[in-house]
């Protein structure tokens, strides 16, 4: 078949990524929780999800439960495993008694960080 003319495929462009929504942040909390080290932890069954559009943060952690993902910075999958696993860490950190808001990133932080790349084959830096 001949071909008439080229057809062009371009992804409209969008102010927010598409990828970021409440499911496919509790999908990404779904699958961490099967994996080490975070089958260990005995996290909550459900946490709760905030779509953001923070330019600032990837994401955030509130005390007790809650897990938000900026849908303006996270726009690939990898990115969005990493952030979620990352609030997943907070979150563990409180269930421990230990997340402290004004210095969230302690050592006990990146000693769970370490733990979290090295089992799933992330690199640690920018984590
Ligand atoms: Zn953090």
């Amino acid at each position: 078949m001949k071909q008439r003319g080229r057809i062009k495929a371009v992804l409209p462009r969008t102010k927010y990524s598409n990828l970021v929504t409440e499911a496919s942040v509790i999908g990404c909390y779904d699958v961490l929780r099967t994996v080490y080290p975070f089958c260990d932890w005995d996290l909550p069954n459900e946490v709760e999800v905030t779509v953001l559009d923070d330019v600032d943060a990837y994401g955030e952690f509130i005390e007790p439960n809650e897990i938000n993902i900026s849908k303006a910075l996270v726009w690939d999958i990898n990115d969005l495993m990493r952030t979620v696993a990352h609030e997943m860490i907070h979150l563990k950190q409180h269930h421990l008694g230990k997340f402290d808001e004004n210095n969230p990133h302690d050592k006990l932080f990146w000693r769970m960080a370490r733990e979290v790349c090295l089992s799933v084959g992330w690199k640690q830096e920018g984590f």
